[in-house]
């Protein structure tokens, strides 16, 4: 029922013109998201992750443009023509630094936040405690960090800042788009738990965008594969990671590393890639967008393109091969 979901995205299109001709970054995507659910977007750099994401929340960078398509946010439509980011959601970015501002402290900055809620009634010294209970939250010590500026703290602080200020607006929902990327492993564990852990304390629904397939397994409960502006696969992580029945999931899926420890004088592992050319995304194939780069490419693939097809409720893959279930070919 569309009642059940919190997020609901129908058919959305988001173009770009470019000298070269419209590059079609998402093309008809459709997905849904739960309350409280963590569903994780994954797909390699131009797949139209990011831009999926952006245009939720209403940000798709000019010239680029909704070309079709609606979006739902708790039962309302969200109207790209309003120019206005929707209440209830809210956005971290890669790049911390370049969300906060270098000239005002992080008081300064949260306070401001907090007035431009619906909380504009507080005092100032009222305002100053629900800024340092977020900090604390996000797990940063508030005096250390209220009377600094952005450059004055770490990548990981900034990042745990930036969540701060997010949840002062009591967001349902996060997007959180590549958030871990720019930092060290072990900061990015210690950001991935606060998420997890903010997703269970407070109920609040996450979309993850990530290239990085190790994340999704640790932290998403729901994942969709974008390749080319499509989704070629969704699912939940357990199917995903047990039955990838998508070519692009399973080269994505072998060229992880393995776990097992280096032995001294044995042979190095060998990572596998995902070959074949870039696509072009001012000028996509008529047939399946993954083609080019597919190992079981065929004719038809070329010709025809491949509807999104359900193996389950919740696993669906884009591709002309069956699986052994369905008495068509396997992948395997
Ligand atoms: Fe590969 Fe064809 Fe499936 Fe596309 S439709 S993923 S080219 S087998």
């Amino acid at each position: 029922m569309a009642n059940d979901f919190l997020l609901q995205v129908r058919d959305l299109s988001v173009c770009f013109p470019s000298a070269s001709g419209d590059v079609h970054a998402v093309n008809s995507v459709s997905f849904t998201l739960a309350p409280g659910e963590i569903l994780g977007i994954v797909g390699e750099s131009g797949s139209g992750k990011s831009t999926l994401a952006g245009s939720v929340m209403n940000l798709t960078p000019p010239p680029g443009k909704v070309t079709g398509g609606q979006i739902m946010f708790q039962g309302q439509e969200l109207k790209s023509s309003l120019h206005a980011i929707p209440d209830g959601i809210r956005m971290i970015f890669q790049d911390p630094m370049s969300s906060l501002d270098p000239y005002f402290t992080i008081e300064s900055q949260m306070i401001e936040t907090l007035r431009a809620t619906d909380s504009s009634t507080l005092s100032r010294k009222e305002a100053l405690h629900t800024c340092s209970q977020m900090l604390a939250r996000v797990g940063l010590d508030p005096k250390t960090v209220l009377k600094r500026y952005s450059f004055e703290l770490s990548g990981g602080q900034q990042q745990r800042v930036m969540i701060a200020l997010a949840l002062l607006s009591d967001p349902s929902l996060l997007i959180a788009d590549e958030p871990t990327t720019a930092l060290d492993v072990t900061i990015q564990d210690q950001i991935l738990s606060l998420i997890r852990k903010l997703n269970q304390e407070t109920g609040m629904a996450v979309l993850f965008v990530t290239h990085n397939l190790g994340i999704v397994a640790d932290l998403c409960h729901r994942v969709m594969v974008m390749y080319g502006g499509e989704i070629m696969e969704s699912a939940t992580c357990d199917a995903l990671f047990d039955h990838p029945l998508h070519p692009y999931t399973q080269g994505l899926l072998k060229s992880l590393p393995k776990t097992e420890p280096y032995v001294a004088g044995t042979a190095r592992q060998k990572l596998d890639s995902i070959g074949g050319p870039a696509l072009d995304m001012a000028n996509l194939p008529k047939g399946c967008v993954f083609a080019d780069r597919c190992p079981y490419s065929t004719d038809r693939c070329r010709e025809e393109k491949p509807a999104l097809k359900a193996v389950s409720d919740q696993h669906f893959y884009r591709c002309h091969l069956g699986t052994e279930a369905e008495g068509g070919a396997s992948h395997e």
